[in-house]
């Protein structure tokens, strides 16, 4: 019998967090279940930091950013003794099941909790979109608009100055926001762990588009897959454009979430309810065809990337 749930928020935060801990505190209250919500991630979890959720708890929540529950990486969360007193934690507070809101890494840890007899649903929060088995995580879409409100104003500046401006967006392993926001943008170049950094062939096709009377450029590079200062630098000395690096940083993560982003995070956080109260148990939630749809914790953790190949033919044909 499933009368009380825990839910936490870990790893990066993303906007719509929130809207996913208001819906699924909404939806678990209006089956009967009592809420407690869980600071700082998996942190909490150990510590036994709980506190007693009321609808009045997730009220304006959810246009906000960030998210009210706080969040945090434990890299200790992986030895099996920590996780035992998690689970020791939930027991003395009669926490029956777990709603967990991160990454790959806190389903991960969802899954670790789950062979050891705790039920766990997991609802992908993340600006990364690398969660596998689901088309879109809930913080994606709001950092996307970010980025593309950022770059679109880098763009009437390198104009004027026959800049070429080189970008860092955040993705870490998965380079979905730079395609995406090159796309959007007009990028000429884009640079992702996908496509692998080849030096010469940027400066090739800067001097290239020069050739061609292109009066800037913009290159969109992943983080993590190579130095934006030094190839802007580089830029500067070989072809006709001024370099010129940004890294957007934590600007990407922060900002109230998009429409997009908040029916997805309440269609998520409705749905970890369902299945919880159906008896499933060590699912995550994704959306597929715009149908909300769950699979198995552990199947999402062992997954091999999708391949973004029909992305990238559809950027090569738009520069
Ligand atoms: P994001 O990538 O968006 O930052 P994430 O959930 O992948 O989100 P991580 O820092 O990888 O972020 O993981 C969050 C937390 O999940 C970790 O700090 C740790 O507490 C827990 N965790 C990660 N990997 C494991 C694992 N293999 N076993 C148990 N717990 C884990």
């Amino acid at each position: 019998m499933l009368r009380k749930i825990g839910i936490l928020t870990s790893g990066g935060d993303s906007p719509g967090m929130n809207a996913a801990i208001r819906a699924t505190t909404r939806a678990a209250l209006a089956s009967g279940i009592e809420v407690v919500g869980i600071k700082d991630g998996y942190r909490g979890l150990v510590k036994g930091q709980f506190i007693p959720f009321t609808a009045k708890s997730v009220s304006e929540t959810i246009a906000k950013g960030g998210t009210i529950l706080g969040s945090a990486r434990l890299p200790e969360f992986k030895d099996e003794e920590v996780q035992l007193k998690a689970i020791e934690n939930m027991k003395a507070n009669d926490i029956d099941a777990l709603v967990v809101i991160g990454g790959d890494g806190t389903y991960r840890g969802a899954d670790a909790l789950c062979k050891k007899g705790i039920n766990c649903i997991g609802l992908p929060g993340t600006i990364d979109n690398d969660v596998e088995g689901t088309d879109y995580t809930i913080g994606f879409d709001t950092a996307l608009s970010t980025i593309v409100e950022c770059v679109d104003k880098l763009r009437d500046t390198s104009n004027s100055h026959h800049r070429c401006s080189i970008v860092e967006v955040m993705g870490n392993r998965c380079g979905d926001l730079a395609i995406y926001s090159g796309i959007s943008c007009g990028a000429e170049i884009l640079i992702t762990p996908e496509t692998g950094y080849d030096e010469e062939a940027v400066l090739e096709k800067l001097k290239h588009l020069e050739a061609q009377g292109k009066n800037h450029a913009i290159v969109i590079v992943s983080e993590n897959v190579c130095d934006v200062k030094a190839l802007s630098d580089k830029v500067s000395r070989v072809t006709g454009f001024s370099g010129t690096a940004t890294i957007l940083g934590h600007i990407q993560r922060g900002g109230s979430p998009t429409a997009s982003d908040r029916v997805l995070a309440s269609r998520m956080g409705a749905k970890a309810i369902e299945l919880l109260v159906a008896g499933v148990v060590g699912h995550c939630v994704g959306i597929k065809n715009n149908e909300i749809i769950s699979y198995p914790l552990d199947e999402c953790v062992n997954m091999t990337r999708s391949s973004r190949k029909a992305f990238y033919r559809l950027f090569a044909k738009l520069v």
